[in-house]
């Protein structure tokens, strides 16, 4: 247990919590404890949101090329660990240790790297106003962000918030989940041996009901980053009303991921497993919706639920396993019972609906596929696991009206040849992000979020560095004629 570090880090100290207690972090595939990491309370995040605060002046000040530099000095310490930290996401999470390696580490080192190489070319601009005055906009950063992050990809969700926030002169006070912290602490570590001054960045662990809300509420944190449930983001909203502080939101999902009659269906058949069990289908952007064209269904399903049915389940540390546990026992029983859910709304399970046998000890549950009808809970809620609901359509604008019937707009999926109608939909989806013939791509210079109930607000790209400042505007009179009604 001692391979972890546990504690918070405050001002670049690691300490316990002011009142002591523990949380207890689990391995999911397990059950066996793999460290008891300090519990943070308010008081600790009024200690965090000091040291934030101290750091703060000098932080924003250094040269931007100076930040950017420290940013890609923690990418390359990030990719000189990526054993380490791809065995204890792996660990922690439960994900498969090759999607770890493959996917969790990589993305998580090319986006400190593209926001280190942001630092220096956010640029102002020059506003053509009346004659005689000059107007610039300059972007200054925020102060104090606040970032509270979910369980299911705790590496790179932490550097799509710190990854910006750093590069535009912000310091830090973070919240992993209580569930999944330990790669974050991890890159605590890290950051102090890069050099990142003392309190730029400060990791509170701890429950979302106490330290998430607290981070929510404090009057000194200028704006709170937070992605998660869409009911936890409501009431992030209200508690920053006291101070008024900047929100953004990246919250749930229900992904259309439409198949066309005219689709290469072998690529849809894999990239359609892909959207929903990558990640065991804990991911806000899964594409738990898979819409057919009633033409194709039953050969496309023919395809697809053998497909599923040979997804090797296994450890999440052997290189062979491409789907492990949830990443927690309460999850496992939450995914399940949707199962009941399906079959009480007259769904049809044709793939998976149960905990997989010899896998009693882990947090499994077989990749389960369901039949529904469009207005049912199962093609409606989130389920958050390796649970897909299947509907059918016949026309276009069935598709559509299908396609945006869920209160979600977050990521939406195509697959046809028909480069007219991928267009239209795309126009007319409603969604944050549209993958044609492709799912679930995401690059830290594209903007990532949502609309609807998915959230607002951007992660990453350029969008991301206006999300983590504030325009100044300046007006200088160069040569102008005062107005006659002004009196000298
Ligand atoms: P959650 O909302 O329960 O928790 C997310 C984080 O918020 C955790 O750190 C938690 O401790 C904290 N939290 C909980 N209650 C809080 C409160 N009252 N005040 C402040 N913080 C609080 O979500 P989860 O179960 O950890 O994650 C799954 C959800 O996240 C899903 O709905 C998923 O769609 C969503 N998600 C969205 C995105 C996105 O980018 N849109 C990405 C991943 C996950």
């Amino acid at each position: 247990m001692t391979q972890f570090q546990t504690k918070l880090l405050i001002g670049g100290e690691w300490v316990d919590g002011v009142d002591g207690g523990t949380i207890r972090v689990e391995n999911p595939y397990n059950g066996e404890t793999l460290a008891n990491i300090a519990e943070a309370t308010a008081a600790d995040v009024d200690l965090a949101v000091a040291a934030a605060q101290a750091a703060f002046p000098a932080w924003a000040a250094l040269p931007a090329h100076e930040r950017g530099r420290l940013l890609l000095k923690l990418a390359d310490a990030i990719e000189a660990d990526t054993a380490n930290l791809a065995r204890l996401e792996a660990l922690d999470t439960g994900h498969p240790i090759r999607d770890c390696l493959g996917l969790d580490v990589p993305r998580t080192v090319l986006c400190y790297r593209y926001f280190g190489g942001m630092a220096d070319k956010l640029e102002g601009s020059v506003i053509p106003v009346d004659a005689g005055f000059l107007n610039y906009v300059e972007r200054e950063p925020i102060g104090v962000v606040g970032a509270i992050v979910p369980w299911n990809f705790p590496l790179m969700f932490t550097s799509w918030k710190m990854g910006p926030a750093l590069a535009a002169g912000n310091t830090i006070v973070i919240k992993p989940s209580e569930i999944t912290p330990l790669s974050t602490l991890r890159i605590g570590e890290l950051m102090l041996q890069v050099g990142i001054p003392a309190g730029v960045v400060n990791i509170v662990t701890g429950y979302g009901h106490t330290v998430g809300a607290a981070i929510a509420e404090h009057p000194g944190i200028g704006k709170v980053a937070f992605t998660g449930s869409t009911a936890t983001g409501r009431s992030i909203v209200k508690a920053s009303a006291g101070n008024l502080k900047k929100v953004q939101l990246e919250l749930g999902g229900k992904g259309p991921n439409i198949v066309f009659a005219d689709a290469d269906i072998r690529a849809a058949v894999n990239g359609s497993a892909f959207a929903i069990f990558h990640n065991q289908g804990q991911a806000c952007i899964a594409g738990s919706r898979l819409m057919l064209h009633e033409d194709i269904a039953d050969g496309f399903l023919e395809q697809f639920v053998a497909l599923a049915k040979s997804i090797r389940l296994g450890d999440p540390l052997d290189l062979q396993t491409e789907m492990g546990p949830l990443t927690s026992r309460l999850h496992q029983e939450r995914v399940l019972s949707f199962v009941d859910v399906a079959k009480g709304e007259g769904g049809e399970v044709i793939a998976g609906g149960s905990r997989p046998n010899g896998f009693e000890t882990g947090c499994f549950v077989e990749p389960t596929i369901v039949r529904a009808k469009p207005g049912d809970r199962v093609a409606q809620e989130e389920v958050f696991g390796p649970f897909v609901t299947v509907l059918t359509f016949k026309t276009d604008e069935e598709a559509l009206a299908i396609a945006n019937s869920t209160d979600y707009g977050l990521g939406a999926g195509l697959w046809t040849r028909d480069i007219g109608r991928a267009h239209r939909f795309a126009k007319k989806i409603h969604a944050g992000m549209v993958w044609i013939n492709c799912y679930k791509r995401v690059h830290p210079a594209s903007p990532f979020g949502g609309v609807g109930q998915s959230g607002y607000g951007r992660e990453m790209g350029f969008e991301a560095m206006r999300e983590y400042t504030v325009p100044k505007s300046v007006w200088i009179n160069v040569d102008a004629q005062i107005p006659p009604f002004y009196r000298r």
